[in-house]
């Protein structure tokens, strides 16, 4: 019999076995662990909704509607009157002509790209692409290609090159160690002149960006008919699940082939409600974006000095680049013991010599949380010392684009692939 115990003795000496906390109540700003408060810079419940009284509400009302489960797969019988109307709200929300709901953002992209493509096909994949698409192109026994982040032109060269009767491109639409944005607009260009689809990952744009956090397409004022957006329900818009939206005849190929869809129970109606309330709170609340990038800029002011950089990012991802793993795990402890909650981002999760901070910020955090955080990273940065991280940001030759990668080099680049 396999020796697990001993492979996980193994992670635990490498540092690099993970454990969880045990978090107390609901998801905000604050967070209660083992009787104690700490203020969190880790959620990615961005606008603060998690726990709005109005979604809850909407909740607590379809529990009474339609009760707790929704008993069988959309295409059975799980498919409710309050899924059929968020799938009619999501497509207007982001523009496109039809939306189909999944139970969540890594289930999605799964479905989505095995329905896509299979064995003969090929699927481009930006360089920092997330797990779930890369699993999803390794499930659909395509071939794929990975180019250097955000580098459309090298994207063109293997595009142009490629045979294959299927093209499937592949982005984050923000990446989500980065908070970084992808150039949709130039990579939308060429999928229609290369007869390929993009599918754009919009897991940390939706809500955040474009007018009434419309999402990253609206943000970039987006409109192609060889567009695929994904969008999670789980972050920004702080319930559960995701979608897929598009063109109608494409979704309903996605209704009809992706395994994701059909062979899992649907989620719960009462998601669903609680997911149409969040929307409109969203559209409604246009003082929570503006909070974000109050905030953001605020940290930017306040992190002035430090020996280390914010990277350049417009959304409520702001990475805090140390370099050093060692350093980057110090400081989350230091800023634990002072009660504020930030997680270290090492490698393999990014690449080597940027191991980070990542603070995720929320619309319901207040200058003041913001001024203990920054306080805490001063005191730190004294105590622990640290040489400046130089590192540019161009990190990204490791990926020959020009080569299929072999899926297993493509996993170990990845953040959340095990080592
Ligand atoms: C979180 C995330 C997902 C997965 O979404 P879940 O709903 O959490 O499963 C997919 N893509 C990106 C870029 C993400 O950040």
């Amino acid at each position: 019999m396999h020796d697990f115990q001993q492979e996980l003795d193994q992670l635990a000496a490498q540092s690099l076995a993970r454990t969880r906390r045990v978090v107390a109540g609901a998801q905000g700003p604050v967070l209660r662990v083992d009787d104690r408060d700490y203020l969190s810079f880790c959620s990615n419940d961005y606008l603060g909704l998690a726990s709005h009284p109005e979604i809850v509400a909407a909740a607590v009302a379809a529990a009474g509607e339609y009760g707790v489960g929704a008993a069988a797969s959309a295409l059975i019988s799980g498919h409710s009157v309050a899924h059929e109307q968020l799938e009619q709200e999501l497509a207007a929300f982001i523009g496109l002509p039809r939306a189909l709901c999944f139970s969540s953002g890594y289930m999605a992209n799964i479905g989505i790209i095995g329905a896509l493509t299979g064995p003969g096909d090929t699927v481009f994949l930006d360089r920092l692409s997330h797990a779930s698409l890369i699993d999803g192109a390794r499930l659909a026994g395509a071939e794929f290609r990975v180019f250097p982040h955000n580098d459309a032109a090298r994207l063109e060269q293997v595009l142009a090159r490629c045979k294959s009767p299927r093209k499937l491109v592949v982005t984050d639409a923000v990446f989500s160690m980065d908070g970084d944005l992808a150039p949709l607009a130039e990579l939308a260009t060429l999928c229609e002149r290369h007869d390929a689809w993009l599918l754009v990952d919009d897991a940390h744009g939706v809500g955040v960006l474009g007018p009434q956090g419309r999402g990253s397409l609206a943000h970039a004022g987006l409109t192609s008919p060889h567009v695929i957006c994904m969008g999670t329900l789980g972050k920004a818009v702080g319930v559960a699940g995701a979608f897929a939206a598009g063109d109608a005849t494409i979704i309903e190929w996605i209704m009809q082939r992706a395994r994701t869809y059909m062979f899992t129970t649907a989620h719960p109606p009462l998601l669903a409600a609680a997911t149409s309330a969040s929307l409109r709170v969203i559209a409604r609340d246009q003082w929570r974006r503006e909070r974000l990038v109050e905030l953001a800029a605020l940290l930017r002011e306040g992190l002035h000095g430090l020996p280390w950089h914010l990277s350049p990012s417009p959304t409520a991802i702001q990475p805090l680049i140390v370099g050093d793993n060692a350093v980057a795990r110090a400081l989350m402890q230091r800023l634990r013991e002072d009660g504020i909650w930030v997680p270290a981002i090492c490698p393999p999760t990014v690449p080597k010599g940027t191991a980070r901070l990542r603070i995720s910020l929320s619309a319901l955090h207040t200058p003041a949380h913001l001024e203990r955080l920054t306080d805490a990273l001063h005191n730190a940065a004294r105590d622990i010392g640290a040489a400046p991280s130089n590192i540019a940001n161009d990190h990204f030759s490791l990926a020959r684009p020009d080569r299929a990668q072999p899926a297993q080099r493509v996993a170990s680049l990845h953040p959340d692939a095990p080592p």
